[in-house]
C-alpha cells in the first residue's frame, strides 16, 4: 500500500435522559417542530440553565464501561460559533476540564484504539430545508450528548465501522443511549490524513462532518483516502478543511476551513457549577453496571460452549441476550439453543430494529422447554422447528403443538421395517454405499425422515442403516 490511512473519530450520542441536560423539556424525538422548548433550551436572555444530574451519570457509566478514568469535578464551558440551530451563540460543552479521559476498545483484529476523552455537550436544533425557506426546529437542542473522541489510531474503514458498532453495542446495553444512527441518535465526524507507511508524523488531515450511517462512514473514509492519494501523488497539498458527505454521489465536498480551538473563544460557563461526583458515586456506578457486551460473548463461548458466531449476534442485543439465557437455562443446551435462535428465529425477526425491540410471541420459557425435549431425545430437531411454527404465529406452549405421536417417536421394530424399505426403494444409494461411499448413507437416513416427517431420530436411523446394510 503507497499510502497509510490514519483516522480519528469524534462520535457524538444523545443520552436516553427523560429531560434536557439544562431544563425540563422532554427528549422525546420528533414531535410537532418547536413544541419541546423551553426559555432555557432556546438560550433566552436571563434564563438559568440547571445541569441535569442523570446526563452526568450516564456520561460516566459510558467512560466506565469504555475503561476511561472518570474525574471527580468537570467544568461546562461555553463553546462559541454562530449558527441558526444554536440560539445562544454558543454551546455549552466542556473543554480543558472533560468528565472522562483515556479508555480504549481493543478491535477483532488484536489492535488497540485509544480514547482521549469523553466529555458533556448540548445538542442543538435541527435546520429544515424547504423550497423556498430555511426553517428550525429547537425539539432536538439540548438534548444532552456526549462526545467520544478517539486517538487516531484507525488505519482503515474497516476497523472505524468495527469501533462503531462496539461503542452502538456497548452503549446500548449499559442502557445510557439507544444510538439509532438512523434517528440521529448517534453520529460520527471522521478525520482523515494519509502518510507514507512507516512514517511516524501525521499528515494535514480533513474531517468529514456529521455521517449517520455505518455506510456512510465507510465510503467517507474511501473516498477521501482517494482524493487526497490523488492530490498527494500530483505533488500537491492537502488542505486542512471541513467537509460534508453526499450519500447521493458518494462524495465528500468542501464546507469550510477548518476551524480551531482558539475560534471557538472558550470560557467556563458562569452560570452552571462543576459536575460533582464522589470517589463514592463513581465506584456506586461501577457496580451498576450490567454485564458487557464483551465479557458475555466470552461467557458465552468459553463457558456455555456457544459458537463465536452465534455468540456476537445474540450479544448484540441486550433483550436477545436476556431472552437466550433463560431459554438456554430451560433447554439445558446452550449451543443448541444459540443455534435454533440464530437460524430460525432470525430468519423471521429480521430487522435491526425488531432484534433491538426483540418480543417473539413464543417466550423464553416456551422456547426453552421445546428445545428440552429435542435435548432428551422425545422430539427430534424437524419436530420442533415445526411446532415453533405454530408457537411463533399464535404464542402457547410447545405442548400444544406437539401430538402424543409426536412424543412417542418411532418403535424399534417401526424402525428397523422403514430403513429395509428405505434400502430396497433406493437401489443406487444403497450400492454406492456398500461399495464404500460413505457420503450415499444419507441419501437413505434422509428418504427415512422424511417418511417419517422428521419424528425419527436422524442418528437412530443412521446406526440401524449401518446394522443392515453390509449384512444384506
Ligand atoms: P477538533 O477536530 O475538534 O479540532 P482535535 O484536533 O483534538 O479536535 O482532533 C479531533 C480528532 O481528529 C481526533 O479523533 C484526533 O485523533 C483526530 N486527528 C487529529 N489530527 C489528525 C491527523 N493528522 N490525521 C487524522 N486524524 C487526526
Ligand atoms: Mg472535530
Ligand atoms: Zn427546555
Amino acid at each position: 500500500m503507497k499510502w497509510e490511512s490514519v483516522i480519528g473519530l469524534e462520535t457524538h450520542v444523545e443520552l436516553s435522559t427523560r429531560t434536557k441536560i439544562f431544563c425540563g423539556c422532554t427528549t422525546d424525538f420528533g414531535g410537532e417542530p418547536n413544541t419541546h422548548c423551553c426559555p432555557v433550551c432556546t438560550g433566552q436572555p436571563g434564563s438559568l440553565p440547571v445541569l441535569n444530574r442523570t446526563a452526568v451519570e450516564y456520561a460516566a457509566l459510558a467512560g466506565l464501561a469504555l475503561g476511561c478514568e472518570i474525574h471527580t469535578r468537570s467544568i461546562m464551558a461555553r463553546k462559541h460559533y454562530v449558527y441558526p440551530d444554536l440560539p445562544k451563540a454558543y454551546q455549552t460543552s466542556q473543554f480543558d476540564r472533560p468528565l472522562c479521559t483515556g479508555g480504549g476498545v481493543t478491535l477483532s483484529n488484536g489492535r488497540r484504539i485509544d480514547l482521549t476523552r469523553i466529555h458533556i455537550e448540548e445538542d442543538a436544533g435541527k435546520l429544515v430545508h424547504t423550497n423556498s425557506e430555511l426553517m428550525i426546529d429547537y425539539n432536538r437542542g439540548g438534548v444532552p450528548l456526549i462526545e467520544i473522541v478517539t486517538e487516531p489510531d484507525f488505519r482503515s474503514a474497516a476497523e472505524a465501522v468495527e469501533y462503531m458498532e462496539r461503542l452502538q453495542t456497548t452503549l446500548r446495553a449499559i442502557g445510557v443511549s439507544d444510538c439509532r444512527m438512523q434517528e440521529g441518535s448517534m453520529r460520527c465526524d471522521v478525520n482523515i490524513s494519509l502518510r507514507r507507511p512507516g512514517d511516524t508524523a501525521l499528515g494535514v488531515r480533513s474531517e468529514v462532518k456529521n455521517l449517520n450511517s455505518f455506510t456512510a462512514v465507510a465510503a467517507a473514509i474511501e473516498y477521501e483516502y482517494g482524493r487526497q492519494a490523488e492530490l498527494l501523488e500530483a505533488g500537491e497539498l492537502v488542505m486542512q478543511d471541513t467537509r460534508a458527505y453526499d450519500a447521493n454521489t458518494g462524495a465528500t465536498v468542501s464546507m469550510r476551513d477548518k476551524e480551531n480551538a482558539d475560534d471557538y473563544r472558550y470560557f467556563p460557563e458562569p452560570d452552571i457549577v462543576p459536575a460533582e461526583l464522589t470517589r463514592g458515586d463513581i465506584e456506586r456506578l461501577r457496580e451498576s453496571l450490567p454485564e458487557l457486551p464483551e465479557s458475555k460473548l466470552r461467557r458465552y463461548t468459553e463457558e456455555l460452549g456457544v459458537a463465536e458466531s452465534d455468540a456476537r449476534l445474540l450479544t448484540k442485543y441486550r433483550l436477545v441476550s436476556e431472552y437466550f439465557e433463560c431459554a438456554a437455562r430451560v433447554s439445558g443446551s446452550a449451543g443448541a439453543t444459540a443455534s435454533f435462535i440464530v437460524t430460525q428465529m432470525f430468519a423471521h425477526i429480521s430487522t435491526e430494529s425488531e432484534r433491538e425491540r426483540w418480543s417473539p410471541k413464543a417466550d423464553a420459557e416456551a422456547l426453552g422447554e421445546l428445545l428440552g425435549l429435542v435435548r432428551t431425545g422425545k422430539i427430534s430437531r424437524e419436530t420442533a422447528k415445526r411446532a415453533y411454527a405454530q408457537m411463533a404465529e399464535s404464542g402457547g406452549r410447545a405442548s400444544d403443538f406437539i401430538s402424543e405421536a409426536d412424543m412417542e417417536g418411532i418403535s424399534a421394530e417401526d424402525l428397523a421395517r422403514l430403513c429395509g424399505q428405505a434400502v430396497e426403494e433406493n437401489p443406487k444409494p444403497a450400492a454406492d454405499f456398500r461399495a464404500g461411499r460413505e457420503k450415499a448413507l444419507q441419501a437413505l437416513v434422509g428418504a427415512v425422515m422424511r417418511q417419517t416427517r422428521g419424528r425419527a431420530d436422524a442418528k437412530a436411523v443412521e446406526a440401524q442403516l449401518r446394522d443392515i446394510l453390509p449384512g444384506d
